[in-house]
């Protein structure tokens, strides 16, 4: 059941193959008794809908960080479509969307304006940007609010433009950490729609969720971490198949333990 991660083939030219490969990736925080990632290897293929599972502070945002460039590893490498950050980070950056755990919009600013501020970091312009803002406002249901700042949506408005602002550049390779905490049935149905038809037309996307059902429902394949470390991998059905649990939640549960995360 405990894959290895030693067992992952080491970088080299099939890396190119995966959208996100990640070998004995270490991360220790200042003062931290224990490091936050501890070897951690995983590949996502292309194509894919891979759903990143643990218990709060497994490590999670920590991985997604460092494979999308916010802050380098210790040691180990992450790979986005075979390209290293400390090399081709303008080239990755043209490729890959993020959308983070925490609502990365100004509140001062209207919908319409976040999407071009955004679209403008990542270089576009001109007829191009006006359309992907416009194609961002209809994506997450905001044409009618283009105009608004902000600071007046309901968290659910929030969470689908900051999705929108992960898609301004039309990305390869899409990474969320855990887009939907916090929204009502409705607008979580809406994203996850959207994301499958997105995945469907051949984006490949990193997703982290504490909702079990959630990760069956969407994943093509999973990856369960804790203390840093990938403990179990695959399908999901797969992975039910052969462990005879009854559902996600009952597998997760037997491979990270009951106990409390209060670190
Ligand atoms: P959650 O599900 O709660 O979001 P996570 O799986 O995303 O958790 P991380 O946020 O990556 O986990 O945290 C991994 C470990 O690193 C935890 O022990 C956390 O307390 C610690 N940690 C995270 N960020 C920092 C930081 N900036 N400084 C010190 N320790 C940190």
């Amino acid at each position: 059941m405990n894959p290895d991660n030693s067992s992952l083939p080491e970088p080299g030219p099939d890396c190119a193959d995966y959208a996100i490969c990640a070998r004995s990736l270490v991360k220790r925080y200042k003062n931290a008794a224990d490091p936050a990632l501890n070897n951690l290897s995983l590949d996502v293929r292309q194509g894919e809908f891979f759903g990143l599972l643990g218990p709060n502070g497994a490590g999670k945002t920590t991985a997604i960080s460092i494979l999308t460039g916010l802050f380098p590893p210790d040691s180990g490498t992450a790979r986005i479509m075979g390209m290293i950050f400390r090399e081709s980070e303008h080239e990755i950056k043209q490729i890959l969307g993020l959308v983070p755990q925490n609502i990365g919009l100004y509140d001062k600013l209207t919908a319409r304006e976040n999407l071009t501020f955004f679209g403008k970091l990542c270089g576009i312009s001109g007829k191009k940007l006006t359309e992907r803002i416009e194609q961002g406002l209809e994506f997450a249901r905001l044409t009618d609010h283009a105009r608004q700042p902000v600071a007046t949506f309901s968290t659910g408005m929030k969470r689908r433009l900051n999705l929108a602002v992960g898609l301004i550049n039309d990305p390869q390779v899409l990474v969320l950490d855990e887009p939907c905490v916090g929204i009502d049935a409705q607008s979580r149905n809406l994203i996850h729609e959207q994301l499958t038809a997105i995945n469907q037309r051949g984006t490949t996307i990193l997703y982290t969720t504490h909702y079990m059902e959630e990760a069956q429902e969407l994943c093509t394949r999973i990856g369960i971490i804790d203390n840093g470390r990938l403990v179990e991998e695959g399908p999901p059905a797969a992975l039910l198949q052969q462990s005879g649990m009854y559902n996600l939640e009952e597998l997760f549960l037997h491979l990270t333990g009951k106990e409390l995360r209060d670190s």
